[in-house]
């Protein structure tokens, strides 16, 4: 058998982590075993649906590299692959369900139902159908049916005995009928709800496993319900651990406690490849234990036996601390340097000489945690940069030590940083001063922060004309006086989240 796998998801808000972490295990899976990966867009729930949404979804999964074999997008044997365009498809075979007796047509009104629902509630009774259509004479219905009278299609689910089901990762699951409700199919609109689509759909697209979250587990019974009405052979199901907050109660992943938003992710600089590996890590582990793995590996070793059902938590810092790999090691100081330089030229900085900003990116890659961080550091890439109020300071102790040093890179032969190491030990110790005294106010000259770079990498990359520019700059500064200047309050406040100035 070939495998057929799908993601399915709907086109509502922010692309959801969500969906990378079920497309992952979906797509490793598929590859593994050589099979198609499908993607699905359930847009039936109209009053929801947001084209932009959609579109999201597709460059999110194409960011991550999670590119399905079939989709909307690209099209494919077996579409087309949005619900919205398939309703004729759904409503054929509900008619066929009716026929067969899986389905019912109901004629309540919507206030009918409202009545019914007001009444239950104040009897403290279970909400659902009372089944007043479920017990129509044939007759009566076929006529009304025929008659063209308004009705939507319900499930008749059996009273008695139980509907179970095989899931890869958690064994039988069983549920006893009773707690099935006679829930709406096909609505009277013409639209399916989720479940008659789902399945009609999985069948047609000929999908072999039902790879989804957890949170799918109770509408499953309702799916073999309609695949047994239907005669039709029931995929394999396993539904994946759901992600979990970071909170006491790991309570299901929600946007109130936590950035869902893949989008969001993205636009934070986190690395395509660091999620993955991050989400790849979410109840599931490699047979050698390794955390780090690309999807590759992944790919190679996987196995749905691998997969822990405690509930795997979407902790923030480790993924930070993912991405911070990739960046400093795992991927390669080009690509590093191509994939931050959106981020810095969408903070409007500039540079001429690639070889430069392959240098910035060398020197700060021990610094950052996300892409976004490179931007961080504008002072690269700018000459008008302010001077923080740690910065000021700095300044205004060191204007001795900053003409001293003028001179000395002046004349300063070469701009490796051993030539720049000795000749600042060699001033530092000529003036008996700590090495702090000097270097800050030259940090402060050449960044206008205290959060940088170490001195001899920072000044031999600037290279002599920028750090002469600096601090002839820093020194103007200071004769008018602007390290006097009170930084405004919001400089200030700024500056209270400031590492401690690195000793150099
Ligand atoms: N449309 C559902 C979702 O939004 C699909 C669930 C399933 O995979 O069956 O996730």
């Amino acid at each position: 058998m070939s495998v057929v796998t799908r993601i399915a998801p709907s086109p509502t808000g922010d692309p959801h982590v969500g969906t990378a972490y079920i497309g992952l295990f979906n797509y490793v899976f598929t590859r593994k075993h050589g099979g198609k990966f499908i993607l699905r867009i359930e847009d039936t729930d109209r009053e929801r649906y947001s084209a932009e949404s959609e579109a999201r979804i597709f460059a999110a999964l194409t960011w991550l590299g999670l590119t399905p074999d079939e989709s909307p997008d690209q099209g494919g044997d077996n579409g087309p692959y949005r619900q919205s365009e398939r309703l004729d498809i759904y409503k054929q075979h509900a008619y066929e369900l009716v026929d067969k007796g899986t389905l019912y047509p109901c004629f309540c009104s919507e206030e009918r139902l409202a009545e019914m629902r007001a009444e239950q509630k104040r009897r403290k009774q279970p909400l659902g159908y009372d089944g007043r259509c479920r017990n129509l004479a044939p007759d009566e219905a076929k006529a009304r049916l025929d008659a063209g009278e308004p009705h939507a299609l319900r499930l008749k689910a059996p009273l008695t005995g139980e509907t179970n089901f095989k899931d890869e990762l958690r064994g039988l699951v069983r549920f006893a009928n009773a707690d099935i409700r006679d829930g709406v199919m096909l609505k009277s609109d013409g639209y399916p709800t989720y479940h008659l689509a789902n399945v009609i759909d999985d069948h047609l697209m000929g999908v072999t496993h039902v790879m989804r979250a957890e949170e799918w587990i109770t509408s499953t019974p309702i799916h073999i319900l309609l695949y047994e009405g239907f005669g039709w052979e029931i995929p394999h199901f396993a539904h994946l651990p759901l992600l979990r907050n970071p909170d006491e109660n790991k309570t299901k992943i929600s946007k109130r406690k936590l950035n869902t938003s893949l989008d969001a992710y993205r636009e934070q600089g986190i690395v395509a490849e660091a999620l993955l590996n991050f989400l790849g890590n979410m109840g599931w582990s490699m047979p050698d234990g390794r955390e780090f793995f690309g999807i590759e590996d992944m790919t190679e070793q996987f196995d749905l036996s691998r997969i822990s059902l405690g509930g795997p938590v979407f902790d923030l810092k480790k993924l930070r601390f993912f991405n911070a790999r990739y960046i400093r090691e795992l991927l390669s100081l080009e690509d590093v340097a191509e994939r931050a330089e959106p981020f810095l030229k969408s903070a409007g900085l500039t540079w001429d000489d690639e070889d430069y900003l392959l240098d910035v990116i060398d020197i700060l890659t021990p610094r950052v945690e996300t892409l976004a961080e490179f931007a961080e550091h504008d002072y690269f890439f700018r000459e008008d940069f302010g001077y923080d109020a740690k910065a000021r300071k700095n300044l205004a102790a060191g204007q001795k030590y900053l003409e001293d040093l003028e001179r000395e890179f002046a004349r300063l032969d070469s701009f490796d940083e051993d030539s720049v190491d000795d000749m600042l030990r060699d001033y530092v110790q000529s003036q008996s001063v700590g090495m702090g005294k000097v270097l800050q106010p030259l940090r402060a000259a050449l960044t206008g922060v205290s959060n940088s770079p170490g001195i001899n990498e920072l000044v031999s990359v600037l290279g002599r004309e920028r750090v002469l520019r600096r601090i002839g700059r820093a020194l103007t500064a200071i004769t008018a006086g602007l390290p006097d200047d009170k930084p405004s309050a919001e400089e200030n406040s700024a500056n209270k989240g400031d590492k401690s100035s690195e000793a150099a």
